[in-house]
């Protein structure tokens, strides 16, 4: 299906008072948003305006009852200068899914690429062009019907804004394994990137950087032993030159850098396993000498090689070269930037 956006364009871009390629994510934000309403059953007026504040009922129900979601992309430029989207089709599901398990509706998947395409072409000024750094895109949806009470609402928005990232090298982190608090349970929302998964890690994020970590190692709700993601990235180890990585169990996000990392890696010609994974297993591999690489995996950072682990009373310290886990990092952002060739289809241009 094809869609009319209207385009509304700011009167003079900001982009020269921002230093795109100096400033962390999330601080500043581009001119434009993308804007669409849902009202009686159906998404209508979808439309790119300047990017401003938006009045909200204090009923809203997203403030009340927590119907919200979002994802994170980023586009890139590749070459002359394209800007690209990474398998934007992947967040538009992903996106879908969240909504369906959170009794909200689900957007066109068509017109959220279409969207994107759309604000990033608008928005290409805006994308930095350094090594590593991106334009990232985070598309959201939530309920916006004044309401007080217990159901799913019957309005929504959904919006997407974009901010400058420049170059991300992640140095290695350390990670607290955490063994009071939980991120997800099976059954739970945690499959879905629901806004409320996020409020409930950040008090343990909180504490565990007090005690000197950089993230929380999230382990599962019912015996505080199979490790499930790290902060908000999937988490891979290699031992004894095979990768693993947790299974989608129910209580994971299906991140799109793991579902690529696990095709870059065997098209590398390794072999990699989803299954459950213990902490002690990660222990023991540790202390026999068979870990030889662990790193976590998300758009926002790419590969994050970890370093340590802190569990209980003691420090894992992991190995401190990843030769691997670097040439994947390496291999993604070549992709992303078309000094690689796509053999797997994953770009998609934005004009
Ligand atoms: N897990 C969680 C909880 C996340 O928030 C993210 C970031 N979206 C990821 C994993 C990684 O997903 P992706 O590779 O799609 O960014």
């Amino acid at each position: 299906m094809s869609y009319t956006i209207k385009i509304n364009q700011v009167q003079a871009s900001k982009v020269s008072e921002v230093d795109i390629n100096n400033i962390a994510m999330g601080n500043a934000f581009t001119d434009h948003m993308f804007i669409c309403d849902y009202e009686n059953g159906a998404w209508i007026n979808p439309r790119i305006e300047p990017l401003a504040a938006i009045a909200t009922h204090p009923a809203a129900m997203a403030l009340h009852y927590g119907q919200a979601i979002f994802e994170g992309m980023k586009a890139t430029l590749g070459n002359d200068n394209t800007p690209l989207l990474f398998r934007p089709m992947e967040n538009a599901k992903r996106m879908n899914f969240s909504a369906d398990r959170m009794g909200m509706p689900s957007f066109p998947e068509d017109l959220f690429v279409e969207a994107l395409k759309k604000l990033v072409a608008l928005e290409k000024n805006w994308i930095p062009s350094e090594e590593g750094a991106a334009l990232y895109l985070r598309p959201f949806m939530y309920a916006d019907e004044a309401f007080i009470g217990m159901r799913a609402a019957t309005r929504y928005k959904f919006i997407v804004i974009a901010s400058p990232a420049g170059p991300f090298f992640s140095k290695p982190i350390k990670l607290y394994a955490e063994t009071k608090y939980i991120r997800a349970a099976v059954g739970g929302t945690g499959e879905a990137k629901a806004a409320g998964n996020y409020a409930g890690a950040i008090r343990p994020t909180e504490m565990a950087k007090a005690k000197g970590y950089d993230q929380v190692l999230w382990l599962d709700a019912n015996n505080f032993e199979y490790i499930q993601e790290v902060g908000t990235m999937n988490v891979f180890f290699k031992i004894g030159g095979k990768f693993i990585t947790p299974d989608l169990s129910g209580s994971i996000l299906a991140g799109i850098t793991r579902m690529s990392v696990i095709d870059l890696l065997r098209d590398k010609g390794f072999e990699v396993t989803e299954r459950p994974i213990t902490i002690s297993e990660i222990i023991e591999a540790s202390q026999n000498g068979t870990l030889e690489e662990a790193f976590g995996a998300g758009t926002a950072v790419g590969i994050a090689m970890i370093e340590e682990i802190g569990y209980k009373d003691s420090k894992l310290m992991l190995p401190k070269e990843n030769p691997v886990s670097h040439d994947v990092n390496d291999s993604l952002n070549a992709i992303k930037t078309q000094k690689a060739e796509d053999k797997f289809g994953w770009i998609v241009p934005a004009v």
